[in-house]
């Protein structure tokens, strides 16, 4: 079972994705806890060109072909192993992120990129992707360290990329569940343990 979080900045994606973590370990599943950019060597390697993305001028189509081999590393290495090995799989951001991020926001063709991200990983697809929607100017308020992140963009891309995730969600609602970020932790905790009992093996 591999299930996805997704969301703008700030928008609880990490805290939200440990949560059902834990939730799903103390019902004694197998559980590979992951997140994108970054996740294997190579990963830490390509972070760190994304994250210097503007000293170095990183063009955009390059920067989306580099998020594509981070994520084609990341499946390759530790994401398929554990699927193979029957873990349930649960990772901070995915395919979805290039799609809203380096298409929607940089306004690069989202079809050609998700072409090139089926390639990458193989045509491997999230079982259930949880959305986490939040304002932008919410989002990043929330963030403690804004120096730590590779966007310093404008809002009207912030705009972009969550008016992206959510037309990614509404074109597949068997497989997305939107969350409305803005509620109280234990409240979004518990939505997405119903889902996620939904798609367990028994
Ligand atoms: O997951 P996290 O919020 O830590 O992402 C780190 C940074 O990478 C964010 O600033 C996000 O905007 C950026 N990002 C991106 N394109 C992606 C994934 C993340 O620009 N595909
Ligand atoms: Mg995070």
């Amino acid at each position: 079972v591999f299930i996805v979080f997704e969301g703008g900045e700030g928008a609880g994606k990490t805290t939200q994705s440990r949560l059902a973590a834990i939730w799903l370990r103390d019902h004694g599943y197998e559980v590979v806890t992951t997140r994108e950019p970054g996740a294997t060597k190579t990963g830490m390697r390509l972070r760190a060109l994304l994250l210097d993305r503007e000293t170095t001028g990183l063009s955009s189509r390059a920067e989306t072909l580099l998020y594509a081999a981070d994520r084609a590393d990341h499946v390759a290495n530790v994401i398929r192993p554990a699927l193979d090995r029957g873990a349930i799989v649960v990772s901070d951001r995915y395919v979805d992120s290039t799609l809203a991020y380096q298409g929607f926001g940089r306004e690069q063709p989202v079809e050609e990129i998700a072409a090139v991200n089926a390639w990458g990983t193989g045509g491997l697809v999230p079982d259930l992707t949880v959305l986490l929607e939040l304002p932008p100017e919410k989002g990043l308020n929330r963030l403690s360290s804004p120096a730590d992140r590779i966007e310093s963009e404008p809002r009207e891309f912030h705009e972009r990329v969550l008016s992206g995730f959510r037309a990614l969600a509404d074109a597949e609602p068997d497989r997305y569940l939107v969350v409305d970020a803005s509620r109280p932790e234990a409240e979004i905790r518990r939505e997405i343990q119903d889902r996620i009992r939904e798609i367990l093996p028994d």
